[in-house]
């Protein structure tokens, strides 16, 4: 951008807080894509120009008004926790920093209406007051936002009751702000909330979010070691199907993992295989039966009144795991990867004996279609991006779905595909291709050619 338009850009905004500090601007283009090898090189040195940080929606209206006027790309953030360089901006421009608009509108039991800005954990905080929480939240429950969950999430602690984000009635409302001369609010619901889930901030700015909420059963926290890996890995499957007995975490690690999660060492002894529990209070006289008839140990029980103290389990799970991993070992990575229903488990036994130590098995159970599946967040120790392709593929001819994290390509990670409804939508919202420009093929050809 010029010196003369960013000048006249800023002195529009004038009333909305603005950084224009290059350290703190540089600061707030960055997000998580840095677990993976591969994107570190090809995001270094994107920044935006500016920094703008609305407190309402009428702030958000005005700028998305002077970025039409001026043509500058603007790319919303939430926390800035993505991982696939979502919201790190191709083209400079201005960042949008959701993190003011953090306004609960409404609870009510089952329901919760919130600015998309607010902190899941903030939401729950809410909610609980009324017995309800969040279905379902990433690992970073505690510094994401709803917006970012919302527009590059999927899943993650309650996807093993609840499915995934982009599961129908897992949304119920979303408000978004065009990017045009005269920009609009628009609310969505029902299954139109699609053309903005997962659109990673390319089809509209959301302002307002209205989800669905689930009952909040004392959770208790539990380790269960396990000698085989396979056993470790069938007990997560019988728990996942057990469908009288509540839980919203079955994690399942493969040693060597553990030894990456320094806190809970001394509960996880060398050589076994942890499966890391959220379960309701309700149904833990039941574990111990389950655990007996695949021959694991109960290594590690908290309550639910101690469970929001000290260590908590989920921050070592989904990605999480891979954090901690590089922690001690920058040279690690990782995989998404989604196994076929196969209660089973023969592909990931398959998997788990094919790379031995180079792919180390990382099972997140969820709920797909009805029916529990291994989800995977493998930890892979990197050596070139050829041989990361290699293990890709193979995963992939065998049948295995990978939700690739080493592009910043929208249709190359998990979608492998835009909906035609979000490119249409996209047309309505965007029509000078200023939002995350960039992220994805088809919008870039739609919009510039
Ligand atoms: P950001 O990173 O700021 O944004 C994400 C995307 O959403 C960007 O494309 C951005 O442009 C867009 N966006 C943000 N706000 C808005 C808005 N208001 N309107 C429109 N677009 C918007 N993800 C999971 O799904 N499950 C997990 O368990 C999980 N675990 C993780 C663990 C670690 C250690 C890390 C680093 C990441 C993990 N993630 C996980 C990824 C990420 O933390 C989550 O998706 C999180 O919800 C993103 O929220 P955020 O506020 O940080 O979003």
């Amino acid at each position: 951008m010029t010196q003369t338009n960013l000048d006249a850009l800023i002195n529009s905004l004038d009333g909305i807080e603005i950084i224009t500090d290059s350290t703190q601007v540089a600061k707030l283009s960055q997000d998580y894509h840095t677990f993976s090898p591969v994107l570190v090189p090809k995001l270094e040195g994107k920044v935006g120009d500016i920094v703008v940080r609305p407190i309402n929606e009428a702030e958000v209206l005005k700028v998305a008004a002077v970025c039409a006027k001026y043509r500058v790309p603007v790319t919303v953030r939430g926390a800035g926790t993505g991982n696939y360089g979502q919201c790190v901006p191709l083209h400079g421009g201005v960042i949008l920093d959701m993190t003011q608009m953090q306004k609960v509108f409404w609870v009510k039991p089952g329901v919760v209406r919130v600015e998309a800005g607010i902190k899941l954990a903030a939401i729950d905080k809410k909610t609980r007051e009324i017995g309800w929480e969040i279905r379902m939240a990433p690992s970073t429950y505690r510094t994401a936002t709803i917006g970012g969950f919302i527009g590059g999430g999927s899943g993650g602690i309650g996807s093993i009751q609840y499915g995934s984000l982009r599961d129908r009635g897992n949304i119920l409302a979303l408000r978004v702000v065009t990017v045009e001369d005269e920009p609009r609010a628009i609310e969505l619901r029902g299954d139109d909330i699609q053309k903005v889930n997962h659109a990673w901030g390319i089809n509209g700015i959301i302002t307002e979010v209205e989800i669905p909420l689930a009952p909040a059963y004392p959770w208790a926290e539990v380790v269960v070691t396990f000698d085989e890996f396979m056993t470790a890995a069938k007990f997560g499957q019988a728990l996942g199907n057990a469908d009288g007995m509540i839980k919203k975490l079955i994690s399942v690690f493969a040693s060597p993992i553990p030894q990456y999660f320094h806190a809970l060492q001394q509960y996880i002894p060398e050589g076994t295989h942890p499966v890391f529990l959220i379960i309701a209070e309700s149904s833990l006289e039941l574990l111990p039966s389950l655990v007996q008839e695949y021959g694991g140990q109960i290594t590690y029980e908290k309550q639910a009144q101690e469970a929001g103290k000290g260590t908590h389990l989920a921050e070592f799970t989904w990605n999480h795991t891979t954090l901690h991993a590089r922690n001690v070992d920058t040279g690690i990575t990782y995989l998404q990867s989604m196994f076929p229903r196969d209660r089973s488990l023969q592909l990931v036994e398959q998997m788990y004996h094919h790379f031995g130590d180079e792919v180390m098995m990382h099972l997140e159970f969820c709920r797909v279609n009805g029916t529990v599946v291994a989800n995977a967040l493998q930890l892979v120790r990197y050596t070139t991006e050829e041989r990361l392709n290699e293990i890709i593929h193979y995963h992939e001819e065998k049948g295995v779905s990978i939700a690739n994290p080493h592009t910043y390509i929208i249709e190359d990670g998990g979608r492998k595909i835009i909906d035609p409804e979000q490119l249409k939508f996209k047309e309505i919202v965007d029509p000078y291709g200023l939002m995350n420009p960039g992220k994805s093929k088809v919008i870039q050809f739609q919009i510039h050619n």
